[in-house]
């Protein structure tokens, strides 16, 4: 007998489990508080679980993250010390590209000038730039990132890209490592943010650092928060150095009301939702995984707590 838990405030239990039973003969799925024998709990399936969480849970093989964000998770210090993966679904991809492009193209056709020109009943023509002119840099090039490098480039975009390790992508200048990062972000007329949260990425973008940003430049961040001087960012915006973001993260969620962002013409807010979790696509990979770690077999999609990701 073994036991599937199931932990998230966001998810629907009903919803994974229906779609997961058919695949898991053998496993009983159920939250935490219907689990009658710890011990047969093998697996677990969370979002942001409580602090000791885990703790009753000796006989457990696999943790699997609800979602392809891990910092939430890989910093704690209650962990077990058993494999932990992450979902890695094409739609989750798809829809984070989705969300990028629309920004991105926002400010490559230059919508925001006009919403503004028409709430002033005023007809203001501006030429529309040729796509290969305009230069966007995506900082992260995981699966989310080099997926939306992909889409953006499909637009005709001059489209660059950065990561930890040096990539090699059709169509993508890639550059990598810390010491390539200013003339990156120098090269950037719009930036986007797709990093993962970790020590080495917090505060990553600092107020010098944002500063190396093109005057004028335009700004989006569907990562995480944390990554960005968000005063920093807030000062950049106000002084037109950074002209237009699209913030869907901050560094204290829900953004409070009285935040100055709230109120800039230039920046657009989204309430972290860039790109989620769709069940339907990414049930059969969570199942592979629990099947696979059943056999003893080596998981997919692993996630690193040394590494942060
Ligand atoms: P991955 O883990 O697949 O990829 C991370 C990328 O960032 C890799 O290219 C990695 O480099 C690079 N990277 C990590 N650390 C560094 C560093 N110190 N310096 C330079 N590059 C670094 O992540 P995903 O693409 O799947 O997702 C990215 C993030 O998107 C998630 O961590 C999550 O925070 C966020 N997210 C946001 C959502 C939203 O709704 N707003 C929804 C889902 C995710 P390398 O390739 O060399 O390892």
């Amino acid at each position: 007998m073994s036991i599937l838990v199931f932990y998230s405030e966001f998810d629907s239990f009903e919803q994974w489990s229906a779609l997961l039973a058919p695949n898991l003969p053998g496993v009983t799925l159920c939250r935490a508080e219907e689990v009658q024998n710890d011990d047969e709990v093998h697996f677990a399936l969370v979002w942001k679980p409580p602090h000791g969480f885990f703790a009753p849970y000796r006989n457990l093989k696999l943790l699997i993250n609800l979602g392809a964000g891990v910092d939430s998770l890989v910093g704690r210090d209650d962990l077990p010390d058993i494999p932990i993966v992450r979902l890695s679904d094409p739609h989750m991809a798809r829809m984070m590209a989705s969300f990028v492009l629309f920004a991105v193209l926002r400010y490559v056709r230059d919508i925001p000038a006009f919403e503004r020109a028409q709430r002033e009943r005023r007809w203001h023509y501006l030429h529309p730039r040729s796509p290969e002119t305009v230069r966007v840099g995506v900082l992260g090039l995981g699966e989310l990132g080099a997926h939306t490098a992909l889409e953006l480039a499909r637009q005709g975009l001059d489209v660059r890209g950065w990561s930890r390790s040096q990539k090699n992508i059709d169509g993508i200048t890639c550059s990598s490592g810390i010491d390539a990062l200013d003339a990156f972000l120098a090269g950037s007329d719009i930036l986007v943010v797709m990093l993962p949260l970790t020590p080495q990425t917090q505060g990553l973008l600092s107020a010098e650092r944002l500063a190396r940003l093109p005057h004028g430049c335009a700004f989006i961040n569907v990562s995480r928060g944390a990554i960005v001087d968000q005063v920093a960012l807030t000062q950049a915006l106000q002084r037109g150095q950074i002209a237009e973001a699209t913030l869907d993260v901050f560094d204290r969620e829900p953004l409070p009301p009285e935040d100055a962002l709230w109120g800039m013409e230039n920046v657009l807010i989204t309430p972290h939702l860039a790109s989620v979790a769709i069940p339907a696509s990414a049930a059969p990979q969570v199942a592979a995984n629990i099947q696979r770690a059943a056999r003893g077999e080596a998981v997919l999609h692993q996630v690193f707590p040394q590494q942060g990701y």
